[in-house]
């Protein structure tokens, strides 16, 4: 079990932590600020900083599947794996993510929310990456990259507080009025006892989401749709980039 800081708060940067598990695919740790790849956003690049001083690349971050001996976690991925032979369980690490990376990620999630609020069809696939990311609508009708982009631009001006929190499913199944209004709909657990993250955009979006985010979509910033593609007669692609240069 890893506890999961960036679920709490996307800004933070490092933590102090500890290793609980070390081979060839990877470290994992009890505590993280890497997030995982998962829900269409790539994993976080960075370094686990050694007592010492020594810094240990990290390229990606995996969701670690539960064994019969461990809970799932949080994997950091080692561009050389060779390097988790100086991790035993127990050595303390300084664990830090590629802020630059992150923060595209956070400006391009809180971007595909404000593309789900403008499109309102069913998201068949997402993909968030530093460089772009890319929203799978189920429509047949054509879309408007002028009209998009102004209302992304209006959307970004008009400053919505961007807030997250968690819900119980009982409370779901006790306001129905709230889950009509979300733009997708939460998933279930078996047990009918879990925990569901909403994501809010004041006044523009409410959906489940895992993902780490920015805190107003002031900070979106200059996010512009680069390409629109018919990828099949029922499925519309809205690629998103940054205006300013790289
Ligand atoms: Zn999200």
């Amino acid at each position: 079990m890893t506890e999961e800081l960036f679920r709490e708060d996307a800004t933070l940067l490092e933590c102090t932590a500890s290793v609980t598990a070390a081979d060839e695919r990877g470290v994992q740790l009890d505590r993280t600020v890497f997030y995982p790849l998962g829900g269409g956003q790539a994993g976080d690049a960075g370094v686990l900083r050694l007592a010492d001083g020594r810094e240990i690349a990290v390229a990606d971050t995996r969701k670690a599947p539960a064994t019969d001996s461990a809970p799932a976690g949080v994997l950091h991925v080692l561009t050389d794996p060779a390097e988790a032979a100086l991790l035993a369980p127990g050595t303390p690490v300084t664990a830090r993510i590629d802020g630059a990376r992150r923060q595209a990620h956070r400006r391009f999630h809180t971007a595909t929310h404000l593309l789900c609020a403008l499109v309102p069809h069913p998201v068949d696939g997402c993909s968030i990456t530093a460089g772009y990311a890319r929203l799978d609508f189920h429509m047949t009708e054509p879309l408007d990259k002028e009209t998009l982009n102004a209302g992304i631009a209006r959307l970004v001006a008009g400053a919505h507080p961007v807030r997250q929190r968690w819900i119980t499913e009982a409370e779901l199944d006790a306001n129905p009025q709230l889950v009509r209004s979300m733009s997708v709909q939460p998933p279930r657990s078996e047990s009918g006892l879990g925990r569901i993250r909403l994501l809010e955009i004041e006044g523009v979006d409410l959906q489940p989401c895992g993902g780490t985010h920015v805190a107003n979509t002031a900070e979106v910033g200059a996010v512009i749709v680069t390409k629109i593609e018919k990828k099949s007669a029922a499925t519309r692609r809205v690629v998103l980039g940054f205006a300013e240069p790289a």
